[in-house]
Formats: C-alpha cells, sequence, structure tokens
C-alpha cells in the first residue's frame, strides 16, 4: 500500500500517562490480514503487558468496515480484551480486525486468556416513548430524523445494524438537483420541468407523476439545507451514470457524507433523538382505531417496544441483497435473467433485505411495483461492490473480445441489457486521463491497489493491455478510435449514439492504458409501500393509514421502472425530510 495513511483509533492516553518512569518502551507488533475490501495491516501496540493502541491501514468502506474498525479497537484498548461482539452488518471486518489483534498478542508472547474478559451491556427498558419512530437509520432515516428536530419534536430512530448508514453509507453520494449557480457556470441549460421529463422518461412513464414533480421540485431545497448541515458538494456538475443529464452533484466524502454530516447533527440533540442500534424492528403496532402508535422491535433475544405519539415512519431501504425475494418478483423487466445468488449486489447486503414491506403489508399497506429491480453496470466479479467501477467520464465499454456495444450514456437498463446480450461479463478500458497515476483513488481503492487485487489491468500499449485481458488488439484499437472520433469532433455521434456531452470527454490516445472486469450488479429496487407527496402510507384503497409514513428506496412509484442514477439519493433526501415534517403535523 502506497501512502500509509493509518487510522489513529482511540489512544488510551491514561494509560500512556499513568506508566511509570521505568516503564517498558512502546513495542510494536504488525499483521496483515485479508479484510472486506482488500487486505488490512493491524498494528498493535504493546507497553507493559497491555494494549496501549491499535492502528489499522485498511481500505474498508467508510461509515462500514472503517466504522467497525474504530469502534471495535476502542473497545478492545478500553477494555484490554479481544472478546468483543462483531458488527451487525459488518461481521467480516470486526473478524479480520480481532483475528490480527490476537495474532500481534501472539507475536508479542502476551497470554490470550487475560485478554478474554466480556463487556456488560446496558439492559434496555421493555419500552420506550416519543412523538416520532422511524425504522432504519440509513439515508431516509437520518433526514428523517434531522427535520423531527427541526420541527420541535422528539423521536426514536430504530435500526438493526450496529452502525447508521445502511446502503446510503456505501453509496456514491451522486445527487441530482437543478442548480444554476453550477450548471450556468459550465454552460448547462436546465429546470426543473427538465429534470422532471427526464425522470419520467428513465422511469419508462411509470412513475407517479407527482411524486416525480415533487422530488425534482424539492431536490435543489434539500440539497441546500443538506449544505447547511455541513455536507460539501464539488464545484462542477456531471452526468451520473445513467443520470442522462449533468445535473449530478459529487457530495464530500461520496455516500458517507450524509450519513456523517446528519449523524453529526442529530448527535447534537440527544435530547431530542435517541439511537437503538442492533435493534431489528419485527411488527408495528396499531390501536383500536387502526392508527399506527408504535413498533415491536428485537434487541439481542429481548423484545422492546417503541411508542410514537404521532407517527412511524418506515424507511428500511430496497430488498436487492434478499436473493430469494427478489427473484420470486422477478417478473419485470429482467424476467429473462435469472436474478439468483450468480448476479452480485451492490448494497450493503445486511440492510436490504425487504423488512420494511413486511411491516407495511402487516397494517394494511398497498405494496405496488415490486417487479421493478434495477441492475448497475458496475459490479465487481463476484462481489458486486462498487469499488472498482471507473465512474466519470473518459471510459468506453467493451466486450470480452474488445468491440464497442452499447452508447455508454445510456439509461441503466439498456446498458445492462446489452451486456447480458454480450454474455453478462465486459471490460471498461480507459488511460491515464482518468487515472493520472497508480496513486490515484476511485472509490476506496488506488488503480495500483485495484491491479494488484486483479480488479484491473494495465498495459503501456494497446497491444500490451490487449494480450494482458485476452480482447483483440485490432478490435481494442478500432474501439479506442471510434470512441475518439466522436470526442474529439470527427463525427458528431458514433454508431451506437455516443456523443461529445462535456468539455471533460478526452480522447485516449495514449498509456498508460487500464481494463477493468465489470459485471451488472443488482443496484435498486423501484418498487414498493405507496405513499403520497406527503410521505403518507396508502393502503389498497388509496386512503391513508392513520400514524404510518414511509420515505427513501422502501417506497414504491417515484422512479417507475428504471431509477434515474443519481435520483436515489435525492430520493431518500427529499422524501426522508418531508416525511418527518408530515408525521410531526
Ligand atoms: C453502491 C451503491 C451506490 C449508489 N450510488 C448512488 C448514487 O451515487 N446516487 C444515487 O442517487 N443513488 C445511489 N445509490 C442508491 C441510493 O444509495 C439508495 O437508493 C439510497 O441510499 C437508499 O436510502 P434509504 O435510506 O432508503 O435506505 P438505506 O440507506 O439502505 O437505509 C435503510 C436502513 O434501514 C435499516 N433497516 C432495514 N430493515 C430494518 C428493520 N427491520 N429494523 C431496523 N432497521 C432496519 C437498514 O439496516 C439500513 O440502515 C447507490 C446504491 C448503492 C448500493
Amino acid at each position: 500500500m502506497n501512502s500509509k495513511a493509518f487510522q489513529l483509533t482511540a489512544a488510551v492516553a491514561a494509560l500512556l500517562a499513568a506508566g511509570s518512569v521505568n516503564a517498558e518502551a512502546n513495542k510494536v507488533f504488525s499483521y496483515t490480514v485479508q479484510a472486506h475490501n482488500a487486505p488490512m495491516t493491524v498494528d498493535v501496540i504493546m507497553k507493559d503487558g497491555k494494549i496501549a493502541n491499535i492502528l489499522t491501514d485498511s481500505r474498508e468502506s467508510s461509515g462500514v468496515g472503517k466504522f467497525a474498525i474504530a469502534d471495535l479497537s476502542k473497545k478492545m484498548i478500553r477494555n484490554q480484551t479481544v472478546n468483543v461482539d462483531n458488527i451487525t452488518g459488518a461481521s467480516v471486518t470486526s473478524m479480520a480486525l480481532k483475528y490480527a489483534v490476537k495474532k500481534n498478542l501472539e507475536q508479542a508472547g502476551a497470554d490470550l486468556s487475560k485478554f478474554q474478559s466480556k463487556i456488560a451491556k446496558a439492559p434496555l427498558n421493555d419500552s420506550y416513548k416519543s412523538e416520532v419512530v422511524i425504522v432504519g437509520g440509513g439515508g431516509a432515516g437520518l433526514a428523517a430524523a434531522a427535520s423531527v428536530i427541526e420541527a420541535g419534536g422528539t423521536a426514536v430512530i430504530v435500526e438493526k445494524l450496529g452502525y447508521l448508514g445502511g446502503s446510503t453509507a456505501v453509496s456514491g453520494g451522486g445527487y441530482n438537483a437543478v442548480d444554476p449557480e453550477r450548471q450556468n457556470r459550465q454552460g448547462v441549460t436546465d429546470s426543473i420541468e427538465k429534470h422532471y421529463q427526464d425522470t419520467m422518461r428513465g422511469g419508462h412513464n411509470k412513475n407517479n407523476p407527482e411524486l416525480a414533480k415533487r422530488l425534482v421540485e424539492e431536490a435543489p431545497g434539500t440539497m441546500h439545507w443538506l449544505e447547511g448541515k455541513g455536507l460539501g458538494f464539488g464545484p462542477k456538475v456531471h452526468t451520473i451514470v445513467g443520470g442522462l443529464y449533468q445535473r449530478g452533484h459529487a457530495a464530500q466524502g461520496g455516500g458517507f457524507g450524509y450519513v456523517n454530516a446528519l449523524s453529526r447533527f442529530i448527535k447534537a440533540y440527544p435530547d431530542k433523538v435517541k439511537v437503538f442500534t442492533d435493534t431489528q424492528a419485527v411488527s408495528l403496532i396499531k390501536d383500536e382505531q387502526g392508527r399506527v402508535i408504535g413498533v415491536e422491535g428485537k434487541n439481542d433475544g429481548k423484545t422492546v417496544k417503541f411508542f410514537a405519539s404521532k407517527g412511524v415512519i418506515i424507511a428500511t431501504g430496497g430488498f436487492g441483497s434478499n436473493v430469494d425475494f427478489r427473484q420470486a418478483k422477478n417478473t419485470g423487466v429482467w424476467k429473462e435473467v435469472k436474478l439468483d445468488k450468480d448476479i452480485p449486489c451492490t448494497n450493503n447486503f445486511k440492510a436490504s433485505q425487504g423488512d420494511g414491506l413486511k411491516l407495511a403489508e402487516q397494517v394494511g399497506a398497498n405494496i405496488i411495483d415490486l417487479d421493478d429491480i434495477q441492475l448497475h453496470p458496475g459490479g465487481t466479479p463476484k462481489t458486486g461492490i462498487m469499488s472498482s467501477w471507473p465512474s466519470g467520464r473518459n471510459r468506453i465499454f467493451l466486450t470480452p473480445q474488445g468491440d464497442r456495444f452499447v452508447n455508454e450514456d445510456a439509461a441503466r437498463d439498456t446498458l445492462c441489457k446489452a451486456i447480458f446480450k454480450e454474455g453478462g461479463k465486459y471490460w471498461i478500458v480507459s488511460n491515464h486521463v482518468k487515472y493520472p497515476s497508480l496513486d490515484y483513488q476511485s472509490k476506496n481503492l488506488t488503480i495500483g491497489e485495484m491491479i494488484k487485487l486483479g480488479q484491473a489491468f494495465s498495459g503501456n500499449t494497446v497491444e500490451e493491455l490487449a494480450s494482458k485481458t485476452g480482447m483483440d488488439p485490432k478490435k481494442l484499437k478500432a474501439a479506442i478510435q471510434s470512441y475518439n472520433d466522436a470526442v474529439t469532433g470527427k463525427v458528431k455521434e458514433d454508431s451506437f449514439g455516443f456523443k461529445k456531452s462535456t468539455k471533460d470527454d478526452q480522447p485516449m490516445t495514449e498509456g498508460p492504458y487500464y481494463a477493468t472486469p465489470m459485471v451488472p450488479a443488482v443496484h435498486h429496487t423501484m418498487g414498493g409501500i405507496q405513499i403520497n407527496t406527503n410521505a403518507q402510507v396508502l393502503d389498497k384503497n388509496g386512503k391513508v393509514i392513520p400514524g404510518l409514513f414511509a420515505a427513501g428506496e422502501v417506497t414504491g412509484g417515484v422512479h417507475g421502472s428504471n431509477r434515474v442514477g443519481g435520483n436515489g439519493i435525492a430520493d431518500a433526501m427529499v422524501y426522508g425530510r418531508i416525511s418527518g415534517q408530515s408525521a410531526l403535523k
């Protein structure tokens, strides 16, 4: 690994300070272990037979694996134990960290039996009361909680994982909004009406027009609201893959940036919002009049009731990772493709299981369009995670043989259908314009690390790249030339319909060239709980279910049968915020 960006976990200052003048010097032990995204080096600093600090050099995801490392390291140091529970939803990283710490203790000659004490947990009450109960602490749930605080209310967040963030934390965080300030500077003409038309066109006009309209109308204001919570956005807009237009905003810190900014805001109001992690909502509680008044949850086997005097918001995300359920519902756009375990998923696996649909169904909610499942072309083979996805411009999609086969700017369903037609696997080829150096970081990994892990290949010449990837060098050359012809203006548009659309579209004329193997992966589920524009849940007769609200990927109707890239985060933020306001009305 190049830049040794050590993540400093909590240092035990007291422990160090307490050492006597004659105390033993620090001894550093090191062990490298395979973690979730890449190998991770864990250094344990021992002093006087105790764990004085744990330092890791990891490529784990912010808010997920990195959260587990920080949280568990703190617990291990504070309690001088390796007997800590895995973080739910980050168990691979948790186990890797614990294993590496144990190996370091062994190297240090420590008696492992002395590092086994169990940490006592504070018991939960049988019930809690607040005005609003939010089920799910991902993007939509956090936006809902922040808007409850602003409206002067109180809320409880019930989150089944060991941390907040859900799939939002691992997302790219691209956000579509009309934004004259940035767009005018780039000569991009846009309007709310145009964003609406693109959203409907992308969704094949299956969207609920009112929901789509409110999304695009509120997206700019909600972006400024997020900026007010400390979330920065890049100075330029771009077209997110399948985003259909240049109105995508890059959030600082990607998807984790939203989680970080909103959870920091919420943490500042501990008397307003309480968070219960490791607590899975299993049913809704209704009163005799049929109003939803609470949620029953399970925490470590214990049943806990969360009562809400004003409303319950379901914000549990999608069901992309639930392989059996998604295949059972797969009668729509992907019916010819088996969405079984051979098709990976980009989502946070434990989060997106479709729990919220079951909760809502129990109280008679109308569940719509579950067959509208979105695949994304950016899956890393086998894992599905988007760690090696070269998002942005200056890359072409090629068949295993090296032919271009699709307009890279097409909607996601068109892209994935074309990939399946070519056998389900393809290459993305780029060059130094995209990756100026081997240290260039794309998501969690640098291109150099991707090459080491076999997630990318490089060649100084087209021929070298072809020989490493099995592509036909003549085809590869011709493919690059056809792209270059479009971006240099030699042709107005190539035979697939691709044309230069931004000043960033640059020709690929010299090496090093890079090729990344990619597969389509299940990415988003457009169907879900039917809501109105106030995020109130509707029953099968179109009537509001009193006390029940829903927001984010768990809802249906906003995106039609194909979500436009960059509208997912906007949906979670816009309707999350609306749901909090509506619940308190
Ligand atoms: C890799 C990736 C990249 C993406 N990139 C983009 C992008 O750049 N732009 C864009 O617009 N969209 C993107 N998306 C889509 C977007 O991230 C999601 O649509 C959005 O984040 C969903 O937010 P949410 O709050 O509805 O769900 P989530 O963020 O998944 O949150 C749901 C939460 O509910 C919890 N939960 C579930 N069931 C229960 C239960 N029974 N009890 C308690 N808690 C429960 C989950 O653990 C989770 O924390 C991406 C998605 C992925 C996976």
